[in-house]
């Protein structure tokens, strides 16, 4: 029977010997493991109880076991949702609670744990660990190693992702077999994977970037990877000679950076790096430049719509920008208020529309509603700029824009001043409550080792730079800013962390 996405995968297997991926312990798996080992986990997720339409929910550690367990529940027509391995027990009630899985299958650690959770919220529970161990592949090694996969279509449900919490609760987003096969198809041809890659995947593979980025399109072009539990710089740069291409936050760059052995001589194989899900500093992209001449190529997603742009392959890679809408994806800028487009180079709501977008935020039909325009544009709730030559300028959250003494101030342009000053390695502006201003300017800035760089330096230098009303009421030294898993910066806990300071 068809099953639209996973047909998809199954067509790009040539030989069932070629390899899909080889793990930092030793491991390796080959396509034919892959389809044979995906049939057996479907078959106990049958077993399990899992009918079509079901949720499995997955907490488990990264390993190939984790990425065939995905396949199986396309297979078996169910709905995958992984889920951050960092979540506490309060948190994973929440999501039981939300998703009303059928199956939860957990580290084998933590079955004491949540196994009453999964009780309580009516569902089965399975292990898997790191290794290969568990409940799950065990009861899967004796189910036969071919399956006729469940018949799903373009529009049903293929998983259910959680977006990453960095500006409020976690939403689920519905994502469909055909918004994940389609960008994955567009990416592939874009970036130009072939059968012949090979990625250096050291991203988790509970976030889009991980899971649906980088591993969907490894099997959509039939290619392979090298599968590291963990982002280890040394072992990055040791294994670079091995690969064609990485795929990474902004951090793996920056702390590939601080390594001694990164050079164009270790990246003489390499003909793609990709940044991603935070903005990667000019001055990183610069830096990288330098030292392996590779032009670092951003693009820019979200969970609830797959990858929207993307620098070009051939042309200019321009830092600080995210490059054009990806095929296939229509892109506008609009009035954040009326909607509505606005001229080149105006600042507004990034909108987008395209066979990627998700059918809209589980059990959500409000929030779904009003992040929609009539015709179908999502509010991606980003704020940018189409430039003259067309790439695509994040400037950033529309939760992150500053209203003081009546003006809007972007964050993006402080820290872009700040972040040039010789002794600054970061920043972070924030808007923080003012008696007078409605919100005060808040620079929290990073400085270089070395570096005695001082408040007064920094608004002496912005002075001539920037109009009044942007000059920061404060600027606040810390050692680093709070980051979650993806490197993305937690300004919700600076904004908290600072609370009273006008008040
Ligand atoms: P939540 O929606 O729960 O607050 P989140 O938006 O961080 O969390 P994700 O879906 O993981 O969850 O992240 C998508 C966001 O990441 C985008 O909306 C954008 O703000 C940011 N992002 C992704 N890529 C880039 C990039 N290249 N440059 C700047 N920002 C990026
Ligand atoms: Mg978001």
């Amino acid at each position: 029977m068809s099953n639209h996405l996973f047909d998809a995968f199954r067509a790009r297997v040539t030989a069932p010997r070629r390899l899909l991926m080889q793990t930092d312990d030793g491991r390796s798996l080959t396509y034919g493991d892959m389809l044979a080992r995906s049939a057996q986990l479907a078959h106990a997720l049958v077993q399990s109880g899992v009918a079509p339409g079901d949720r499995v929910a997955v907490q488990v550690e990264k390993s190939p076991e984790a990425v065939l367990l995905y396949l199986a529940c396309l297979r078996a027509g169910a709905v995958f949702l992984p889920l951050n391995t960092a979540y506490t027990l309060p948190e994973l009630r929440y999501f039981f609670g939300d998703a009303e899985p059928r199956l939860v299958v957990c580290d084998p650690a933590r079955a004491a744990d949540i196994g009453p959770l999964a009780q309580a919220s009516g569902a089965a529970l399975a292990t898997l660990g790191q290794h290969g161990d568990g409940s799950l592949p065990e009861s899967a090694s004796g189910n036969q190693a071919d399956f006729d996969d469940v018949a799903r279509g373009p529009d049903d449900l293929a998983a259910i992702l959680y977006t990453s919490g960095t500006t409020g609760r976690s939403k689920g987003a519905m994502l469909s077999h055909e918004n994940l096969a389609s960008n994955a198809r567009v990416l592939v041809e874009h970036w130009r994977f072939s059968a012949e890659d090979v990625l250096i995947h050291a991203l988790p593979i509970f976030h889009t970037h991980g899971l649906f980025v980088a591993t969907n399109v490894i099997l959509m072009a039939g290619a392979s990877m090298l599968f590291e539990a963990r982002f280890d710089p040394v072992r990055i740069v040791s294994l670079l000679p091995r690969a064609t291409a990485l795929m990474g936050v902004p951090t793996f760059y920056v702390r590939l950076l601080q390594q001694q052995g990164l050079d164009a001589q270790a990246a003489k194989t390499i003909r793609l790096f990709i940044s991603g899900s935070a903005p990667l500093l000019a001055e990183t992209h610069a830096a990288w430049r330098e030292r392996t001449g590779h032009a670092i190529l951003e693009r820019y997603g979200m969970t609830e719509t797959n990858m929207n742009t993307s620098n070009p392959y051939d042309g200019e890679r321009r830092a600080g920008t995210v490059g054009f809408p990806l095929p296939g994806v229509s892109l506008r800028i609009a009035d954040p208020d009326g909607g509505g487009s606005l001229a080149q180079g105006e600042v507004g709501m990034i909108e987008v529309k395209g066979p990627n977008v998700f059918a809209g935020y589980w059990r959500m039909p409000e929030k779904t509603k009003a992040e929609f325009r009539p015709d179908g544009f999502f509010i991606t709730g980003d704020l940018g700029l189409v430039d003259r030559d067309g790439y695509v300028h994040i400037v950033g959250r529309g939760k992150d824009l500053i209203i003081s003494g009546g003006y809007n101030i972007y964050p993006k342009e402080i820290e872009g001043e700040i972040d040039a000053l010789a002794g600054v390695s970061e920043s972070a502006v924030i808007g923080v409550a003012h008696p007078d201003f409605g919100e005060g300017v808040t620079a929290i800035v990073v400085r270089k080792p070395g570096s005695a760089i001082g408040a007064a330096d920094v608004l002496d230098a912005i002075a001539g730079r920037l109009a009044k009303y942007k000059h920061p009421k404060q600027v606040i030294f810390v050692d680093e800013l709070p980051r979650n898993t993806m490197g993305k910066v937690q300004k919700n806990v600076l904004r908290e962390t600072y609370r009273d300071l006008y008040g």
